[in-house]
C-alpha cells in the first residue's frame, strides 16, 4: 500500500491528494452537497495546489512589493475560480487571505469574523498592511 492509499483508507470521508509538503483532502460531503462532478474535483485539486504554490512564491517575493502585489492578484483570481468550480457566487468575503503564510494580519480575529467581511488588516502586515495604509490615506484625502 502506498502512503497515498493509506491516507485514503484512513480518511474515507475525504478525497485525499498529494501535495508538495504532504497530503490534503476535500470533504466528500461538500462534494456531494455542491453536486461537484469528478472533472470539477480534479480542477479544484489543481487550483488548491496552485494556491499553495502561489503562497510559496509570495513568501519568496516579500522584499519585492510589485511582484508581491501581482502574485496576490493571481491568488485572488485563483480563489474566484475555486468559487466558480464549487458553484458558489464570486465573493471576496470568503477569501481567507490571512491563511497565506506570509500574512501577519490577526488570524484568530479574522477566523471569528469569517465570513462577514469585516476583517482586521494589520498595518504591520507586509502583504496587506501597505494597501491598508494607502486606503487610509485615500480616505483622509478623498
Ligand atoms: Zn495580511
Amino acid at each position: 500500500m502506498t502512503t497515498l492509499e493509506k491516507m485514503q483508507a484512513d480518511n474515507p470521508w475525504m478525497v485525499v491528494y498529494k501535495t508538495k509538503s504532504g497530503f490534503a483532502g476535500i470533504p466528500k460531503a461538500m462534494i456531494a452537497r455542491q453536486k461537484v462532478n469528478e472533472e470539477q474535483v480534479l480542477q479544484i485539486i489543481k487550483l488548491q495546489k496552485k494556491r499553495n504554490s502561489l503562497c510559496v512564491k509570495i513568501e519568496a517575493a516579500m522584499s519585492d512589493p510589485p511582484i508581491c502585489d501581482a502574485l496576490l492578484e493571481k491568488w485572488t483570481e485563483n480563489e474566484y475560480k475555486l468559487q466558480d468550480l464549487w458553484g458558489f457566487d464570486r465573493d471576496s468575503r470568503y477569501h481567507k487571505f490571512w491563511e497565506i503564510p506570509s500574512c501577519q494580519c490577526p488570524k484568530m480575529d479574522n477566523d471569528d469574523a469569517y465570513p462577514t467581511g469585516y476583517y482586521t488588516i494589520s498595518g504591520a502586515c507586509k502583504l496587506h498592511g501597505r494597501h491598508h495604509m494607502i486606503r487610509v490615506v485615500q480616505t483622509i484625502t478623498g
